[in-house]
């Protein structure tokens, strides 16, 4: 039993100032703050928060950032002999500038080393996706590594899960034959040509055409709405817990994304794993951060005993 996460590691460098420079300009911040993410990562550990054994293949820079990456994988219980050191690249990073005043973000995103992880590198952990139940893989990649692991889970008769997110449009073929498919409301918007989708009834039949494709579930995250699975049995939608207070939503699709792996992992219904996902997005919501606001499984389960 194990859960197979392909995917990226993002270090995100932010900076909290009330002045924005402009060109040419140095002003005096607020704070700085280094944070480990990346939607790879995160949903690793929402998914090994869940207790399922899970691996993390990737890739990261010989540099600081890819050291101190490394030294809190092997602190969570990750094999940091699945991630690869690129020589040239950076790691992953995030440069992000926060206006204190307007809460307004100006984000610079370098993938480094996550665009080096080549279809060779996937290959070196071919081992991995005999031994896992579920493959997981978002769009922080290259292409081709999306290819090759759909390829190697439909080999090794894995289930493959794509979340595609930050979303580009795939083509059928990709498309076909997914089991699990994760889109959020505007990567679901999309994929069927709209610049954005509002009522359910529209949700529904956006994602009853990705099923004609081949898809053989589509999960749609809706954020308070909840999550809404479509196959070829038909639509149902699952409807968001009510929280205490919404401290901010960094992370919420990733904790649903790795909850929902770690639970079909351990022979859980989609039903019940859309249950579990929609609590741990739910819990993840209440805390500030990504991996710090993941919830463990026994916060879950302590979250739906009180529901
Ligand atoms: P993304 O961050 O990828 O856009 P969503 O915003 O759809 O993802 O959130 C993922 C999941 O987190 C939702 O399907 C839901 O289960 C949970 N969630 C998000 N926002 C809320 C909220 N305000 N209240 C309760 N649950 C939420």
């Amino acid at each position: 039993m194990s859960v197979l996460v392909v995917g990226s590691f993002m270090t995100d460098l932010v900076a909290r100032t009330t002045k924005q420079p402009v060109a040419g300009q140095t002003v005096v911040g607020e704070s700085f703050g280094i944070y480990l993410g990346g939607k790879g990562a995160n949903q690793a550990i929402a998914s090994k928060r869940c207790d399922s054994e899970t691996y993390m293949v990737g890739a990261l820079g010989n540099d600081n950032f890819g050291e101190a990456f490394l030294e809190f994988l092997e602190k969570s219980g990750f094999d940091k002999n699945h991630v690869l050191i690129k020589e040239k690249v950076s790691s992953g990073v995030g440069h992000i500038v926060i206006d204190d005043e307007t809460g307004q973000n100006q984000i610079i995103i370098i993938p480094g080393a996550n665009l080096h992880f080549t279809e060779q590198d996937l290959l070196k952990f071919e081992h991995l996706f005999k031994k896992c139940n579920i493959v997981v893989n978002q769009l922080e990649m290259q292409d081709e590594i999306i290819i090759k692991s759909k390829e190697l889970a439909h080999k090794y008769n894995k289930k493959y899960l794509l979340n595609p997110a930050p979303y580009k449009m795939l083509s059928d073929d990709v498309l076909k034959d997914i089991c699990f498919l994760t889109p959020n409301e505007t990567e679901l918007a999309g994929f069927v040509g709209k610049t954005n989708l509002t009522e359910i009834d529209e949700f529904k039949l956006a994602a009853s055409e990705l099923v004609s494709k081949g898809v053989k579930n589509v999960v749609v995250t809706l954020g308070e709405k909840g999550a809404l699975h479509c196959s070829k049995s038909g639509c149902k939608l699952y409807p968001a817990y009510k929280v205490s207070e919404v401290v901010d939503t960094v992370a919420a699709g990733d904790a649903f994304n790795g909850t929902f792996a770690a639970m079909i992992d351990q022979g859980r219904s989609i039903e019940e794993a859309i249950k579990y996902a929609n609590a741990s997005g739910a819990l993840t919501v209440m805390k500030k951060g990504a991996i710090p606001s993941i919830p463990t499984i026994k916060e879950i389960e302590e979250f739906l005993k009180q529901k």
